[in-house]
């Protein structure tokens, strides 16, 4: 597979979005991002990495977090999260609180604002730094000691951070948190605000297209858990757009509001695209193109 020419090509199909969309600015320290930004990386299962564009700057990962998050508290906590989280798409924005009040505390699922606070939540019973786990999981894969937290992005979400706040202390108030909703939500802003780059994000993302295998060759998780994830992904991971992602793009994916979307093509390899402005629900205008051409042009899809 001529993986350098499909990077080109989704590359032109991005740049033709050039003006489309806003960067998100309700975390007033994104709003500083480049927005014509524009980087794609892909990692193969056989170690093969290639990228265009800006594909080793360093961007604030957001929800993409929210992926490994579960990863982690999957690896180490096994099926029992599934208690208090769901499977289903909320086919709400990812930050809505209205699905909570009905559903008694229990969000839909691992990718909204809500299921992620749930999942940092027994990320740090299990670690007792679930934050760190999410940043030195990522160094170790991606081979990158300087990835971290940037403390203003992180500053920035705790100081406009009502609505998590709010869905926290909604989630608390059922019994759904193990630990103080002040630590949950300094863990969960602390994994957001990590900045990492398409390069960085293929390769911690790889575990997933070796189907739970690390880049040391141990095994994280069962085939099956990750296949699981995977499933998840596609019907979640990139909220109340994930029908339309997959009409477009047909891969797992996990989008985040800095602008990047890390998609698994199983088996094969991990890609990652990265521009600045969102759409609608959240997700990058120029990823979604770019990833759209590639497998448009390619075929690749797990349909
Ligand atoms: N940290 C962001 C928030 O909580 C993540 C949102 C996202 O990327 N969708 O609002």
């Amino acid at each position: 597979m001529d993986y350098r020419g499909l990077l080109e090509a989704a590359e032109i199909a991005a740049r033709a979005t050039t003006g489309q969309g806003q960067v998100a600015d309700y975390i007033p320290a994104l709003a500083a991002a480049d927005p014509e930004a524009f980087g794609m990386a892909v990692a193969t299962v056989d170690g093969e990495l290639f990228g265009v564009g800006d594909w080793e700057s360093p961007f604030s990962i957001q929800s993409v977090s929210k992926l490994f998050s579960l990863l982690l508290a999957l690896s180490h906590g096994g099926d029992g999260l599934w208690r208090g989280v769901g499977r289903e798409p909320s086919g709400n924005p990812f930050n809505s609180l209205v699905q909570l009040e009905t559903e008694h505390g229990i969000p839909r699922n691992p990718f909204i604002n809500a299921g992620a606070l749930v999942v940092t939540d027994r990320l740090q019973s299990l670690t007792g730094d679930a934050a760190g786990a999410v940043r030195e999981f990522l160094r170790r894969e991606a081979g990158n000691p300087l990835l971290g937290t940037d403390p203003v992005v992180a500053a920035s979400e705790a100081e406009h951070g009502h609505r998590n706040a709010a869905l926290a202390h909604f989630i608390a108030s059922h019994g759904n948190l193990e630990n103080p909703v002040e630590d949950v939500l300094d863990h969960y802003y602390a994994h957001c605000a990590i900045a990492a780059s398409c390069r960085d994000l293929v390769l911690a993302g790889s575990v997933l297209a070796r189907y739970g295998v690390r880049a040391d060759g141990s095994r994280m998780m069962s085939r099956s858990e990750a296949k699981r994830v995977n499933a998840v992904l596609v019907t979640c991971g990139t909220y109340d757009a994930a029908g339309e992602f997959a009409f477009r793009v047909g891969l797992p994916g996990k989008s985040g509001v800095g602008g990047g979307i890390l998609a698994i093509l199983p088996g094969r390899a991990a890609v990652c695209a990265w521009g600045p402005r969102l759409d609608q629900a959240g997700n990058s205008v120029a990823a979604v193109a770019a990833l759209d051409a590639m497998t448009t042009l390619s075929g690749f899809s797990i349909f």
